[in-house]
């Protein structure tokens, strides 16, 4: 198991490592505005935990994992003969969204359960991973990746169409 420093990464911050490691690094030191839509997206979601746990057999509840060296929240844990972690958006699919959920399996897995799958629910639309040991791998890597990323120097602006979008593109130096 990896113990690369003292802070103790979450699937969260895999979500920004994989957006862009420079944006882990600013929101850890300047916090994560809030937009109107993120806004939004919170208080639509305990309705939709709702709905999905009534719809795939779940406690409707979100989970706190604690797996030592790393943490972090499911939104929602389905568990039978393996255990599914959901995670929740209200906005629209990214890329780096599956790499957020196969590192809240990765901490479901550090719990003691079972993890063949995970769900991306996009609302009510589904979207399955499998999670094999190659995801949960790669999911430990990011994990220890985002830590070195918050402990250590500002990593450099990496230009890319999100920063048009990027809270920090005020205080972010890319051009
Ligand atoms: S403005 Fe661009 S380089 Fe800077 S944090 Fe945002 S996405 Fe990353």
């Amino acid at each position: 198991m990896y113990r690369p420093s003292s802070y103790r990464p979450t699937p969260w911050d895999v979500l920004e490592l994989e957006y862009c490691p420079r944006y882990l690094w600013l929101s850890k030191r300047h916090g994560v505005p809030v937009t109107p839509s993120m806004r939004a997206g919170k208080s639509a979601e305990p309705e939709l935990r709702r709905r999905l746990a009534a719809a795939l057999g779940g406690e409707p509840r979100p989970v706190y994992i604690d797996a030592g060296w790393a943490h972090g929240v499911v939104d929602l844990l389905v568990v039978r003969k393996s255990a599914v972690p959901v995670e929740i958006k209200t906005g629209a699919p990214r890329p780096e969204h599956k790499w957020q959920l196969y590192a809240e399996a990765y901490l479901v897995k550090a719990a003691g359960y079972a993890v063949t799958r995970g769900v991306l629910a996009y609302g009510e639309r589904l979207r399955s991973l499998q999670v094999t040991p190659a995801e949960l791998k790669a999911a430990e890597r990011l994990l220890a990746k985002a830590a070195e990323v918050v402990e250590g120097p500002p990593p450099p602006p990496r230009r890319s169409p999100k920063c048009a979008y990027c809270q920090y593109r005020a205080i972010c130096t890319y051009t």
